[in-house]
């Protein structure tokens, strides 16, 4: 079985800037592409999960969320790093024509993206971890039986005053940046 460390894409990975309608408006956060790095070094597995309600909403496209993650993957190998998945929710609730309107089971908190990467990829979710900047991301985490970690980049450093609250949603560290959640990952990895 394989650790992952599941990691949110939008004010994560890259810079938070609403919806991205398009692949040159995808800048990386300084420190990521080293924190994947880390991870790929590792032997650990590194996944994207990411909503993109975008979809539904009839903002862009799928081709169009296919075409950033491929920009992305190409922004990462200039830099060393690589991904194993890349799994994204098309879906919203409320908005957008039926199939994509729909109470799914993949759009974050719910743990749908997870259990489908975990058998593509033979994850073992309750050693795995989630790194977002949102509560939902970290609530996704006590779903599976997994440990959330806060970046305080992109949405992060509003967040973080509700998280303490609800034990639902809160973490089990809170970084700086990807690149310190993927240093304590490391670290807590040797302690067990
Ligand atoms: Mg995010």
């Amino acid at each position: 079985m394989n650790i992952a460390v599941f990691m949110d894409r939008d004010g994560t990975i890259n810079e938070e800037r609403g919806y991205l309608k398009t692949p040159y408006d995808l800048s990386i956060l300084p420190g990521a592409a080293d924190a994947i790095r880390l991870i790929n070094k590792n032997q650990i597995k590194a996944v994207v999960i990411t909503n993109q309600s975008g979809v539904a909403r009839g903002y862009f496209s799928e081709e169009v969320v296919e075409r950033v993650h491929m920009k992305l993957e190409e922004l990462l190998k200039e830099k060393g790093a690589y991904l194993d998945g890349i799994y994204y929710c098309p879906h919203h609730p409320d908005f957008g024509p039926p199939g994509y309107r729909q109470r799914c089971n993949c759009r974050k908190p719910a743990p749908g993206m997870l259990e489908v990467a975990s058998k593509e990829l033979t994850i073992d979710l309750s050693h795995s971890y989630v790194v977002g900047d949102k509560a939902s991301d970290i609530e996704l985490a006590h779903r599976v039986g997994a440990k959330g970690v806060l970046v305080l980049t992109g949405h992060g450093k509003d967040k973080i005053g509700s998280l303490h609250r609800g034990s639902k949603s809160r973490p089990h560290y809170i970084a700086e940046n990807i690149l310190a959640a993927v240093n304590w990952i490391l670290l807590d990895l040797q302690v067990k």
